[in-house]
Parts: structure tokens; C-alpha cells; sequence
């Protein structure tokens, strides 16, 4: 039998109007068994997010402040009375204020936010609510405890014929809450794919999927029908950002693909996020383009460096003892530079550059802030020809000057050190070589 996890959002999921299209895409297809939540998210550009309101709520009431906390109540009310229901949360919301009080911790507070949507949308699917903290694990250290998770959830959805699963949090071995990162329901929706092992992992949002490019920058840009996840994890190291970065390892290593889907369109087919593409899936050269600004360059030159033994792990460790971790680390024969990010190297300039002179005594050390790194990604590009002299060349046409390359062993990128003044002007001229 094939079961689908379908994630929705804060905006899919942000008032009655949106809790209505979201059943009715569950409704649509009978694999849809197993629903994960976000808190009621924005409804207009400059809403609040409900997680937002629980923490400042919390901020306040647990520093005997006041709080209207009947803003945060008001939201699911509404959704309620609009859609009819049953469930009666005044309860909840007096303990919750409760515990806000009591110093019940940050985590707690927030998490709130899914759980009591979830149990809003359990009522209305008619489908059985099944509170993360019963299903999801944490170990002590505050790591994801997977061992744990797998086997208690997938015993206890074993027989579910339709669960509701609030995203976003857990329990501590002492049975207190810890929620994940921020946007951290996806990945509740990953493990909860994972634990049943889902045919598909869906991913409902408010967008069409990945584009080829950020739409700030470039008009327009192409959707992505087909990315995989090595693809994905370039990009989104680059600031691409649709999909929580730690939503992916949960299901990458099981195989399951992750669709990314438009609750307000969905008739789109939207992103598919495979391990490997179908055979007869043919990739364009290019999948995606992503860029940040923000890294400096430390070039370290040293005559007859490639002989001396050691060299490169000295120069490394110069950053690491100063707990500065490196990005890329492209090489020549008598110099070497490391790309950082600029303001962690800045907080701990001088201190590097004293080591770097004391362990390695090299001819010279510059230092350049201002580099913005552009990831030319696609798996397309081992076979398709002339791709790079199309990259290079539209970004000399674009009167750029490219600072740094670095094409990843794998041929999947290849990452473009430009001049941050430069940056949108290159991504604008690359997208536009490549998609001719
Ligand atoms: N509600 C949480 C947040 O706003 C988690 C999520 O939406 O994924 O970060």
C-alpha cells in the first residue's frame, strides 16, 4: 500500500480558508494518511506568526509581564467558529498561560502552536491526533534520538488509517518539550516519513517549488520539476531556502522523495526531490543557481610551499583553534586561500593572522573582504559540453571580474567568487547564458 506524509506549512495552514483547501487536497487522494502541521502562519504580509506570539507571550508572562494572550487564542477561535468545529481548546489555553507563568521553558511555549492546530485539524480530517511529544525522542544532549523516534512511531502509526502529527517538537528524556531549529516541521515531516516508511514525503507551501534562481534577483526564474538531494544540499548551503536543511537527511539515506507542493495552486506539480532521477529523465545542464555574499578570502603565499609537509593542515588548524570553519579551499602550487565567512573571521582577525604567521612563517598573507560566492549547480553538467565556457563567458560579458573558481570534484558545481557589487549583475548574466 503507498502512504503519503503531507507536511503543510504555517501559511497552508493560517485561517479557515486555508484549512478548507488543505482538506480538500487530503480528501483528494486516499494515500494522504499521515498529516503534519505548522502553527497558524501569516495571512497577510505583515501578520504575526502564531510561533512568533508564543514566544514573545512567553518572553513577557514569564517575567511577570502582561500579555494579551487572547491574540494567540483569537487565531484558532476563528478557524473553529469558520469552520464549524467541535473542539473545545479553552482549556488548553488556561494551562498554557499557565505554564507560561510557571517558567515552563521557551520550547515548550512555542510548540504550542503546532500542537493546538493539530488537534483543529485531527477534528476536522477525522483523523486520529497523536501528540509529537508521545512520538518524537530527543537525547538528553538535546540531539534527535532517531533510534528511539523510528521504532515508537512507527509502532504506534502501524495501524493508523489517518493520524495527525503536530511538527516541530518532541520530548526530552525528562519529558520536558525541545522543538527543532526554526521552520523545524519539516522535519518532523521527514521522520515521520522515515518511521512509516512513506512512498512519498509531501511538503505543501506557498510557492511552486524550488526555482532556478532566487525571483529577487532574477525576473521570473524557471521551476525545478526534478532536483536531487546532493543538488539540493549545494543550493541550499548557497541561501536557497524552501525546505528546512535538516529536513532532508531523515529521508535522503531511506530513498523517499520529498514533493514540494503549492497549497494555493495545486495543480502544480511542483518540486520533486529524488536520491537518483528516473532513467529517462533528462536533466537540463544546469539545475539551479544560488549565491551569497558575505565571505572574506585569506590568500597565504609561500614559496616551495607544495613540498613542505603539513603546510595545509597548519594553515587549517590556525582557523580551527580559533573555531572558524572554512567554506571552500581552492589551491594553487605556492599559495593556498581559504574562504570564510566574513564576519566570523573579522570577530577573530588578528588572531588568526598572528597563528597563521607563527605555524606556517609565510612570504605573505592579503586578506580580501567583500567576495560573493555564486554555486552553479547541475548534474547535467558532466555530460553537457561547454558548459563552464558559457558560465565564464556571460560573466565576462557582464563586465565582472571572477575573483576565485571552484569546481567540487564531483562536476555537480562550480562556485564563482565574484565582488559583492558584482553579485546580482553575475547571477543575472549566468541565468541568462544558461538558459539559452
Ligand atoms: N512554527 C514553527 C516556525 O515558525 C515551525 C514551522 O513552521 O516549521 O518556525
Amino acid at each position: 500500500m503507498e502512504i503519503y506524509v503531507s507536511k503543510f506549512g504555517g501559511s497552508s495552514l493560517a485561517d479557515a480558508e486555508q484549512f478548507k483547501k488543505v482538506k480538500e487536497i487530503i480528501t483528494a487522494d486516499s494515500r494522504r494518511i499521515f498529516i503534519v502541521p505548522s502553527a497558524p502562519g501569516k495571512r497577510f504580509k505583515d501578520d504575526t506568526k502564531v510561533t512568533d506570539m508564543l514566544y514573545s507571550a512567553y518572553d513577557a508572562l514569564s517575567k511577570g509581564k502582561d500579555y494579551d494572550f487572547s491574540v494567540i487564542e483569537n487565531r484558532y477561535r476563528s478557524i473553529i467558529s469558520e469552520l464549524g468545529l467541535k473542539v473545545d481548546l479553552e482549556q488548553d489555553f488556561a494551562h498554557i498561560k499557565n505554564c507560561f507563568i510557571a517558567k515552563a521553558g521557551r520550547d515548550f511555549a512555542a510548540s504550542r502552536g503546532e500542537y493546538l492546530n493539530g488537534k483543529l485539524l485531527s477534528e476536522y480530517l477525522g483523523f486520529e491526533f497523536v501528540d509529537a511529544a508521545e512520538v518524537v525522542f530527543f537525547k538528553a544532549d538535546g540531539s534527535f534520538d532517531e533510534e528511539t523516534t523510528y521504532s515508537v512511531m512507527g509502532e504506534r502509526l502501524k495501524n493508523s488509517k489517518g493520524a495527525v502529527i503536530p511538527g516541530f517538537y518532541g520530548a526530552m528524556p525528562n519529558d520536558t518539550i525541545r522543538t527543532f531549529s526554526r521552520g523545524g516541521s519539516d522535519i518532523t515531516g521527514s521522520i515521520v516519513a522515515r518511521a512509516v516508511n512513506a512512498t512519498l514525503c509531501e511538503n505543501w507551501t506557498d510557492v511552486d517549488g524550488f526555482l532556478m534562481a532566487d525571483p529577487r534577483i532574477i525576473d521570473d526564474p524557471k521551476p525545478i520539476d526534478v532536483i536531487t538531494y546532493r543538488e539540493l544540499r549545494e543550493l541550499s548551503y548557497m541561501g536557497a531556502t524552501v525546505l528546512h536543511e535538516d529536513a532532508i537527511f531523515p529521508v535522503r539515506s531511506a530513498g523517499i522523495p520529498i514533493n514540494i507542493r503549492n497549497t494555493n495552486h495545486p495543480s502544480a506539480k511542483g518540486t520533486m526531490i529524488v536520491p537518483f532521477p528516473k532513467a529517462d529523465h533528462i536533466p537540463g545542464a544546469i539545475t539551479g543557481i544560488a549565491g551569497k555574499k558575505g565571505f572574506a578570502e585569506i590568500i597565504i603565499e609561500k614559496g616551495m610551499m607544495n613540498q613542505e609537509l603539513g603546510f595545509g593542515r597548519r594553515i587549517l588548524w590556525a582557523f580551527e583553534k580559533n573555531g572558524v570553519s572554512f567554506e571552500h579551499l581552492p589551491s594553487g602550487i605556492d599559495t593556498m586561500s581559504v574562504i570564510v565567512d566574513e564576519k566570523a573571521f573579522d570577530a577573530k582577525k588578528e588572531k588568526i593572522l598572528a597563528d597563521i604567521d607563527e605555524l606556517t612563517s609565510p612570504d605573505n598573507v592579503f586578506v580580501q573582504y567583500g567576495l560573493a560566492l555564486i554555486a552553479v549547480v547541475g548534474r547535467g553538467m558532466v555530460k553537457a559540453k561547454g558548459t563552464a565556457n558559457k558560465i565564464f563567458r556571460a560573466v565576462f560579458e557582464s563586465g565582472v571580474n571572477v575573483k576565485m573558481i571552484d569546481q567540487g570534484s564531483s562536476e555537480l558545481n562550480i562556485i564563482i567568487g565574484v565582488d559583492s557589487e558584482d553579485f546580482e549583475k553575475a547571477m543575472r548574466g549566468i541565468y541568462k547564458a544558461v538558459m539559452n
